[in-house]
């Protein structure tokens, strides 16, 4: 008979630490179990960490049963889950919950009326690679233990095909992989692809998927029937054992970090799986972040190059527009001013005149613009009066059929046009959104088919790949849409795509806002003329903008992003910012201004003392704030942010773990939330 031992447990509950649990259970580090939990003893997962000789001084409670369901996850998993807990400053007993799938394990399957996760199409063939793809598929395929690459491939340039070439590897010999993908761009266009290349091989998760759906791809992928899985970022949590590589497509992407609650970053945390499974990591990009071009040119990581697209297809011609006043001396303008009077005050001529000659060769034209609705605001004239969120400090969008809408927590009133201040003025409509450049286009473009392309438009996956189908047929003239289609996309036909307001992207309050917007221009650079022949005239793109200087116009319009990057890591360098310090924001917030004041003040006194404590680990440490967020007050929460800076980048968490480990001092009503390495500091 087996003996009474004690267990460490990480159970589901906001603890920073395991618990101890006793049990004559046969247990095994990584086994699921359910324990009681505090005075009520309510039962809860929890995940086995291991044997324990310390004896608490607390009265010890029984394990209470092991969830037979699952096998104790494969170790390298648990010491990842140990990692991402201890790494963000998050509880273990809450990270785990995600390496589970959402549904028991129904024998019986379901019919269903859904199409099939993973389509079954007709096989196709590995292509012939180009010799800059096989020298990039040469030297990863080198390596099969653990090793960072950079794939640096422009737009176009065929890594996608070097990604599947390195999986074939990997399956012959006898292995597995995971290929992350953003959110975004996981559409049936990318699953299809997979699928024609491996078949019934290929197991996917992402958000589209039902409950039951998930549950079958993670008992796929963890009983071993299938030996690729594509996903989002949380796919990473799917227990996959006999690992071979891992790919993480567009790792520059903002949305592999999760914003709540787990706030990891699934390429960061790709990368230390990879350690941990020891097998190589491939992350690609045609605009690799600067923390993974640092380490590249640093030597941490391998770089692979792909310079030019495939076939010898012409990366896109790039031509900005200055949207300033145009000057009234200048006589060639004013003709201009004047043939086009009936423009919208959003569409340069020029713009105009490309649309019209792409369109007359029955091509495709995209328009993009990150702003959803009809106008950002409305303001009385008389009064200057803006109607606001009442929950948010945010000014509410025009929508059509007069819908005001807060675009953060979904808030809806309707638009009456007398002003509810002053009862004098007439509100007025300010500004730009998708809905209206679809409008304008409609009366613009009479007979051409326009398409608009945006969260209040798509929201399924059936959404869609209905677009995507009407693209690929060319029964879509004019394409408008937000950051949706900047991404991943391959429609032939498309040959001119205008960026209607780069300037939306570059005034953010915050130090990413320049890259993001190199990168944003560039990928949607890169949906223009993927497929122009060789001799044929290259893809258009047009980008508007008040500020034709702006260092990401400038180094996108040459394709030029090793010496953006360069350039802006001397920036990022000067004011020690990621990738050459490390950063770590902390938000406090509550429904009480003054006490979220008061706690931000007393929190960033607790740091400067920490500091002053200790000198010698903590020297490298910089406190900044507290301060209002931009966002400073977000579903009726008023948000302070307090930030640490730190040149030595292992000091970043110790300092914070220690700054938040005691929280009895914080007034009830106030939450402090840590971010390390933060993504966005609205
Ligand atoms: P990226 O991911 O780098 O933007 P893709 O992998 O999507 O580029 O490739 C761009 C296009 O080139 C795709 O249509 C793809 O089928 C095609 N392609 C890729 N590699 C080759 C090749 N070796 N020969 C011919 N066509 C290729
Ligand atoms: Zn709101």
């Amino acid at each position: 008979m087996s003996s009474t031992q004690l267990w460490r447990v990480a159970a589901d509950a906001p603890l920073p630490e395991a618990l101890t649990y006793s049990s004559d259970l046969p247990l095994q580090r990584g086994q699921l179990v359910t324990v009681p939990l505090g005075r009520g003893g309510r039962k809860v997962h929890g995940l086995v960490l291991g044997p324990t000789a310390e004896v608490p001084e607390f009265e010890v409670k029984a394990v209470d049963s092991i969830v037979e369901e699952y096998t104790p996850l494969p170790e390298p998993y648990v010491k990842w889950l140990e990692w991402l807990a201890q790494y963000y400053l998050h509880p273990v007993g809450q990270v785990f919950q995600s390496a589970f799938p959402p549904l028991r394990k129904s024998e019986k399957q379901r019919q269903s009326k859904r199409p099939p996760v993973i389509p079954q199409l007709e096989a196709d063939s590995a292509l012939d690679l180009t010799p800059e793809q096989k020298s990039c598929f040469e030297s990863i395929a080198q390596h099969s233990q653990f090793s960072t690459h950079l794939l640096f491939g422009v737009t176009g340039s065929g890594k996608t095909e070097v990604y599947l070439r390195l999986l074939d590897k990997v399956l012959a010999e006898g292995k597995r992989g995971v290929v992350l993908v953003p959110e975004i761009s996981l559409t049936p266009q990318l699953i299809q692809r997979f699928a024609r290349r491996f078949g019934d091989k290929i197991a996917a998760l992402h958000s589209q998927l039902t409950d039951r759906e998930r549950t079958n791809q993670w008992w796929d992928i963890v009983e071993g029937r299938k030996s690729i899985l594509i996903g989002a970022r949380s796919a990473l949590f799917c227990p996959i054992d006999n690992l071979g590589l891992i790919i993480v497509d567009e790792e520059h992407e903002p949305s592999f970090k999760q914003d709540e609650k787990l706030k990891y970053n699934g390429r960061d945390a790709a990368v230390m799986l990879g350690k941990l499974m020891n097998c190589p990591v491939v992350l690609g990009s045609a605009t690799p972040s600067l923390e993974t071009w640092k380490n590249a040119i640093d030597g941490k990581y391998h770089l692979h190059r792909l310079t030019r697209r495939v076939a010898n297809r012409a990366l896109p011609d790039i031509e900005v527009i200055d949207l300033r006043r145009l000057k009234d001396d200048d006589e060639e303008k004013q003709k201009l001013i004047t043939k086009y009077s009936h423009l919208p005050f959003w569409l340069s001529p020029t713009l105009y005149e490309r649309m019209q000659e792409v369109l007359a060769r029955g091509d495709q034209a995209a328009l993009f613009l990150n702003r959803r609705g009809i106008a950002q605001m409305v303001v009385c004239p008389s009064c200057g009066h803006t109607r606001e969120c009442p929950n948010c400090d945010i000014s509410l969008t025009l929508h059509a059929h007069s819908h005001l809408i807060c675009h953060y927590c979904d808030y809806h009133e309707n638009f009456k046009t007398k002003c509810p201040d002053c009862h004098e003025g007439q509100l007025e409509a300010i500004g730009l959104g998708t809905e209206l450049l679809e409008t304008d286009l409609t009366r613009l473009f009479p007979g051409k088919t326009i398409a608009r392309a945006d969260r209040d438009e798509i929201q399924s996956r059936a959404d869609l790949e209905d677009l995507i189908g009407k693209m690929e047929t060319g029964e879509i003239d004019i394409l408008v849409g937000t950051q949706m289609i900047a991404k991943g996309l391959d429609f032939p036909k498309l040959k001119l795509v205008g960026l209607v307001l780069a300037d939306v992207g570059f005034n953010l309050p915050d130090f990413r806002a320049t890259e993001r917007s190199f990168q944003l221009i560039t990928q949607m650079s890169g949906r223009s003329g993927r497929h122009v022949k060789e001799g044929e005239s290259p893809g258009l793109v047009i980008i508007q903008t008040f500020n034709t200087e702006h260092d990401s116009i400038t180094f996108a319009k040459a394709h030029d992003f090793e010496g953006f990057a360069a350039h802006e890591l001397e920036i990022r360098s000067a004011l020690n910012y990621p990738p050459m310090g490390r950063l770590v924001s902390f938000r406090i917030q509550g429904t009480k201004l003054g006490i979220v004041e008061e706690t931000a003040r007393l929190l960033a006194r607790r740091a400067h003392a920490l500091k002053a404590q200790f000198p010698q680990q903590y020297g490298a440490i910089e406190v900044l704030g507290p301060a209002e967020a931009a966002l400073s007050k977000l579903r009726g929460q008023f948000r302070y942010h307090l930030l640490i800076k730190s040149t030595q980048p292992a000091a970043a968490n110790p300092f914070s773990r220690q700054l938040l480990g005691d929280q009895e001092w914080v007034p009830s009503g106030v939450k402090i939330l840590i971010d390390i390495d933060p993504m966005s500091l609205l």
